[in-house]
């Protein structure tokens, strides 16, 4: 039996039924690590003997007859941006190139109770800006599928490790776009959940308002899994949702039952200029799977999709000054070494530890939010937000999901638009206005078109993570049966 190649819930199985020992399957895939990260430069930090320590315990546990919580034994890798006691957290960046958190973050806790088991630290675009995970101090990380190619961004270190099989699951955090992208350039399943369903204590914000925590899996199943595991309340994090909501991921049903009688709009506004053409044939068979599997597909209007992209710039690069103010030299982080006066010492520590990227985002952000430009730019992008929200907020009184590709281009090649920063941007057009609704959404593998994967993003309502997840079971399952 190849370990590595199981999926979560079979490595929980075989756990439970004493197939397998945790210990077993925690080596397995240290091994696979040792193997090949060098060629895809996945990880930041390895947690080798706090994750073999941790591996004991649940044999222990298991020998004792003691029940095990919903990840038992499984190994798990986390963005390097969420805080770990005892592992250092970069960011990846050289501003926090040795920073240790006193505390770990409240999904790192809710893992541990259900005996998951923390593998490593994966590599990430610089404070997670960024689109293709070329932008991390730490170098550059390759696309398991084809290593010519990047593995999308900011979260691709965790959507590699998983492709690669270091880990079955991985954790990221979504902004704009930054799992679902990657998870479809890598073909996994990855899930944006929510605003306010998973705490955002102890990780590391890029843009407060859009931030959340979310999940990488191969399959459907894996990813809701990983979601029910880490969703709910936390007093510690002031914009937490307070209700709870069961995921469903049961197995077994018939991928018609999933999604007959199930409305889908499909926005109009999808096919702009920017957007690959091959993705609307595609596109056009990805229909018809969800058509013949009893779905009532339609056409709809999202009038002010278009602007997303820019109202995201606007919001994102103002949170972004305003958060990265905290790394000063003196708090935590890099401190220069040759400063004569304390503006010296912030300015020093900043020009030397932060990335072009970073610099960029701080100095327009700090633009936007000037006296005199504040109202012309974010209190515009403020406004058009809310013509956005109601936009979604229309079609879902309609409609239980909506359909878009996840990416308007194909995985590129490393290096190929280093060049071209605005490119690399225009890959969230579909993805960032998600995040300003606060809505969940999940990129799902849809195929290949000439070698290159491609993800199909399902969007839902604030809260129901369940009609995405019940999609993407229902549409995984015609897949697999070639429908
Ligand atoms: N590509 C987007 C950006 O660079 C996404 C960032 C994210 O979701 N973390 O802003």
């Amino acid at each position: 039996m190849d370990i590595v190649k199981l999926s979560a819930l079979e490595i929980r199985e075989k756990i439970l039924n004493k197939e397998l020992s945790a210990t077993q399957v925690v080596k397995a895939h240290l091994d696979r690590i040792d193997e090949i990260d060098k060629d895809i430069n996945a990880f930041i930090s390895i947690n080798k003997e706090e994750a073999l320590k941790a591996a004991e315990q649940v044999d222990e546990k298991i020998k004792n007859g003691e029940d095990l919580g919903s990840l038992a034994g499984i190994p798990i890798a986390l963005k390097d941006n969420i805080v770990t006691r005892g592992t250092k957290t970069t960011c990846g960046s050289k501003m926090l190139e040795d920073f240790m958190s006193p505390y770990d973050a409240r999904v790192v806790e809710m893992i541990k109770s259900q005996d998951g088991i923390i593998i490593g630290k994966t590599n990430m675009d610089e404070f997670a800006m960024g689109s293709s995970n070329e932008r991390s101090y730490f170098g550059p990380t390759k696309n398991p599928v084809n290593t010519k190619l990047v593995p999308g961004g900011s979260s691709g270190g965790s959507a590699a490790a998983v492709k690669a099989n270091e880990v079955p699951l991985a954790l990221g955090t979504d902004t704009g776009g930054s799992i679902r992208q990657p998870a479809a350039y890598c073909d996994l399943v990855g899930i944006k959940p929510s605003y306010g369903l998973v705490s955002r204590y102890g990780v590391v914000p890029l843009a407060n308002t859009l931030d959340a925590v979310g999940v990488f899996g191969k399959n459907v199943t894996d990813a809701a899994l990983m979601l029910s595991a880490i969703a709910g309340y936390d007093e510690k994090d002031s914009t937490s949702y307070e209700n709870s909501i069961d995921l469903v991921f049961e197995k077994g049903l018939e991928p018609i039952e999933y999604i007959k009688g199930m409305k889908i709009g499909i926005p109009k506004e999808i096919y702009l200029d920017e957007v690959d053409k091959r993705l609307k044939d595609h596109m056009d068979k990805v229909i018809k799977i969800f058509e013949s599997l009893g779905a009532s597909v339609e056409e709809i209007s999202l009038p002010h999709l278009k602007y997303g992209l820019a109202t995201y710039h606007v919001i994102a690069t103002a949170e972004i000054s305003s958060n990265m103010a905290r790394f000063d030299g003196l708090r935590y982080g890099h401190r220069a070494k040759e400063y004569s006066s304390l503006d010296e010492l912030y300015t020093n520590s900043r020009t030397e530890a932060f990335g072009d990227e970073v610099k960029r985002r701080i100095l327009m952000g700090t633009y936007y939010l000037s006296m005199g430009h504040g109202r012309d730019y974010y209190e515009k992008a403020l406004k058009m937000r809310t013509l956005i929200i109601d936009d979604f907020n229309k079609a879902f009184k309609d409609y239980d999901i909506i359909l878009t590709p996840t990416s308007p281009i194909l995985p590129f090649e490393l290096g190929k638009l280093k060049d071209e920063p605005l490119t690399k941007d225009l890959t969230g057009i579909f993805t960032a206005p998600v995040n300003l609704a606060g809505l969940c959404a999940m990129s799902i593998p849809c195929g290949y078109i000439d070698g290159l994967p491609v993800g199909l993003q399902i969007i839902g309502d604030r809260f129901k993570e369940n009609n995405i997840i019940k999609a993407g079971l229902g549409f995984e399952g015609g897949m697999k049966n070639g429908i």
